[in-house]
C-alpha cells in the first residue's frame, strides 16, 4: 500500500536520505532500526510531508507523488493518509486530553464537536485515559502523555500509522505499558511503521525490519533473519549493542 522509490532529502549540503526505496504491504508492521542520525525520523517525516523530499516517489494507496513536482492537492491528500506518534508526544499543552484528541477531528476532518467528543472518548477509553479527559498534559506522566499521542493518531483513522521512537523519552518503568498498547494496535491489521530502539519489541511485533545507516537502507527482512542472521556486518554490530 506504500511504495517509496529513490527518495532523497537534503538539509543544505547534508544528504540525510540517500536513495531510499522500500515497500510496505497492507496491514504490515515495519520496524525501522538504526543509529542516531541515520535518517529514520526524516524518512517518517517525509512520508507525511512534515519535511519536503528533494526527489523521489511516494505512492500511498491510489496516490502517486513525484516529489519534484507534487502539487498542493496531492500533498494534502498524502498528509491525510498517515498520522504520526512523536518521541516527545507533541501534545497541545493548553488543551485538555480530550481536546488534544478532538482537535484534528474537528479542524481537519470537519467533524461535529459532539461526534468528535464521542469518538475521542471511545479511543481514550481503549488506552486507559477515561479518568484523565479534563486534565492538561503537564499533569500526566510521560506514559499517559504518549497514550494521548497514540489516541490522537488513532482517532484520525488513517490508513498508515507512523511511530517515531514512541518510548524513547519515557522512564523505564513506563515503557512496557505504552509498548503493550502499540502491540494491541498491531493486532488490528493496521499498517504501521515504527522507528524503535526496543529490539525485543521490534522482533516480536514486526513483519519486516529495516536497518538504516547514514541515509541508506543497509538491510531489510523478516525479524528472525535480520536479528538472528544479519547479512551485513554493520547490522550485526548495531544489534549486538543491545544484547
Ligand atoms: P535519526 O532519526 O535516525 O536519529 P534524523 O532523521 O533525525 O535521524 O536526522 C538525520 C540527519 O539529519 C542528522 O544529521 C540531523 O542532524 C539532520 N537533520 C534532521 N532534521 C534536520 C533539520 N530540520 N535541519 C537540519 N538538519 C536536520
Ligand atoms: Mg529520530
Amino acid at each position: 500500500m506504500l511504495t517509496i522509490k529513490n527518495l532523497v532529502k537534503r538539509f543544505g549540503d547534508n544528504e540525510v536520505l540517500k536513495d531510499i526505496t522500500m515497500d510496505v504491504g497492507q496491514g504490515e508492521v515495519i520496524a525501522i532500526i538504526g543509529p542516531s542520525g541515520s535518517g529514520k525520523s526524516t524518512l517518517l517525516r517525509c512520508i507525511n510531508y512534515l519535511e519536503e523530499p528533494d526527489s523521489g516517489y511516494i505512492n500511498l494507496e491510489e496516490l502517486s507523488i513525484d516529489t519534484t513536482r507534487a502539487n498542493k492537492k496531492d500533498i494534502d491528500r498524502l498528509t491525510r493518509k498517515s498520522s504520526m506518534v512523536f518521541q516527545h508526544y507533541n501534545l497541545f499543552k493548553n488543551k485538555t486530553v480530550l481536546e488534544n484528541v478532538t482537535e484534528g477531528l474537528i479542524v481537519t476532518r470537519k467533524m461535529k464537536k459532539k461526534e468528535a467528543v464521542e469518538k475521542a472518548r471511545g479511543i481514550l477509553e481503549k488506552v486507559g485515559l477515561l479518568a484523565q479527559l479534563k486534565q492538561y498534559p503537564a499533569t500526566l506522566s510521560g506514559g499517559q502523555q504518549q497514550r494521548v499521542g497514540i489516541a490522537r493518531a488513532l482517532a484520525m483513522d488513517t490508513p498508515l500509522l507512523l511511530f517515531d521512537e514512541p518510548t524513547s523519552a519515557l522512564d523505564p518503568e513506563l515503557v512496557k505499558g505504552v509498548l503493550d498498547i502499540i502491540k494491541s494496535i498491531t493486532e488490528l491489521n493496521q499498517t504501521m511503521i515504527i522507528v524503535t530502539h526496543e529490539m525485543n519489541f521490534a522482533k516480536e511485533v514486526s513483519d519486516k525490519v529495516i536497518f538504516m545507516e547514514d541515509g541508506y537502507i543497509v538491510e531489510e527482512g523478516p525479524p528472525k533473519e535480520v536479528f538472528d542472521h544479519p547479512k551485513h556486518r554493520r547490522t550485526a554490530q548495531f544489534i549486538h549493542q543491545f544484547d
